[in-house]
């Protein structure tokens, strides 16, 4: 008799391990932004929470519209997903078959190996280079006729780093037509630097590149879970027919199309992030840390085996940062207070 068992291949699942949040402790894990949301922003929740009873619009037009007039795209080339993490999931689904590779440099993002297993898919992760970027090189190098799908996280959580424009232009040039090529831009709101380009340019002239953005981050929706892809037109179409029915919510839908309109407010917290982000990571050189350039609203710290002691060492401060055994610690820029109360922690570890 056959028994009832989840899929075996789960023991070996790696698991999504969130930041912490522990009372009365500063949490830097996450990189969410320390605002809450605007006047104007929560005014649309409150608003929207009187028609909960009805179920939200399964396709999300109005957000979709409003997205693709935004970014001179078409409606067709919008998809909306359940924070974009679900997004990436849905990629992998819409366009790998079982065995089928989806590739991604590591580390990276940490939901990249789990939403390829649970699609059935298999990982190629291929290590990033001495300076803690991407190696677009040894990721085409690595391509093979069963690579359908290629991660491209830009600036790459967990490291900060950045691809410029003319690196991405040549990948982009050079991988096969077959692969999907997708430019992850969770932080694009904190780029700074002007050789760092817009992902969706590449989708105005290859159908073979979507761009993920979300609304966790810089625009400070993390708890209410909406992000969004920019791609072909089949692809996007492909998107939505993996989606989870009406697994973007109503309220968020609407507090997506809230921070939209309040965009400016909201990008000028994120340059106050960016300022900051400066400020940290020049006194953390200073204390003689290694901390690669950022373009985030993160700093890394390549710490290798010292990296748990690290982090207890900060949770004795009651600060959280986000360890990665063996391999560095990802600590997200909070308000100047909270800035100063991490350097000062810093300095400590180091006496
Ligand atoms: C935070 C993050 C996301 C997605 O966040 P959602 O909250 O699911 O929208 C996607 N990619 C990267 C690299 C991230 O760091």
């Amino acid at each position: 008799m056959p028994s009832l068992a989840p899929r075996p291949d789960l023991d070996s699942l790696p698991k999504y391990v969130p930041g912490r949040t522990i009372q009365g402790a500063i949490k830097l894990a996450s990189n969410e932004v320390p605002g809450g949301p605007l006047p104007s922003v929560r005014a649309a929740i409150t608003d929207a929470m009187a028609d909960v009873n009805r179920y939200p619009d399964a396709g999300s037009l109005a957000l979709r519209q409003r997205l693709a007039a935004d970014l001179d795209v078409t409606v067709d080339q919008v998809a909306i997903g359940c924070g974009s993490v679900a997004l990436c999931q849905q990629l992998v689904q819409a366009v790998c078959g079982p065995g089928d590779e989806a590739m991604y440099a590591w580390r990276s993002f940490e939901a990249y190996p789990i939403v390829v297993q649970v699609a059935h898919a298999e990982s190629v992760k291929v290590p990033l280079t001495s300076g803690h970027g991407l190696d677009l090189d040894a990721m085409l190098a690595a391509i093979t006729d069963r690579t359908k799908l290629v991660f491209v996280c830009n600036p790459n959580n967990p490291t900060g780093t950045v691809l410029t424009r003319d690196e991405i232009a040549r990948f982009i040039d050079a991988v096969p037509s077959h692969v999907l090529v997708v430019l992850d831009e969770a932080y694009k709101e904190f780029v700074t630097d002007a050789d760092v380009p817009d992902g969706i340019e590449f989708t105005r002239t290859h159908d073979n590149v979507a761009v993920l953005r979300t609304f966790s981050k810089a625009y400070g929706l993390a708890g209410l879970r909406v992000g969004y892809a920019v791609a072909s037109p089949a692809i996007a179409e492909a998107l939505r027919q993996v989606c989870v029915t009406f697994s973007v919510n109503a309220i968020a839908q609407v507090a997506a199309m809230a921070s939209l309109d309040a965009a400016d407010e909201l990008l000028e917290r994120c340059r106050e992030i960016v300022v900051e982000r400066e400020r940290v990571r020049t006194a953390l050189l200073e204390m003689g840390y290694e901390i690669p350039p950022t373009q985030a609203n993160f700093v890394w710290f390549p710490l290798g085996e010292r990296t748990v002691a690290f982090a207890e060492h900060m949770l004795d401060r009651k600060l959280i940062v986000r360890p990665f055994a063996g391999d560095g610690a990802r600590v997200t820029i909070g308000t100047p207070e909270e800035n100063d109360q991490f350097l000062a922690a810093a300095r400590e570890y180091l006496a």
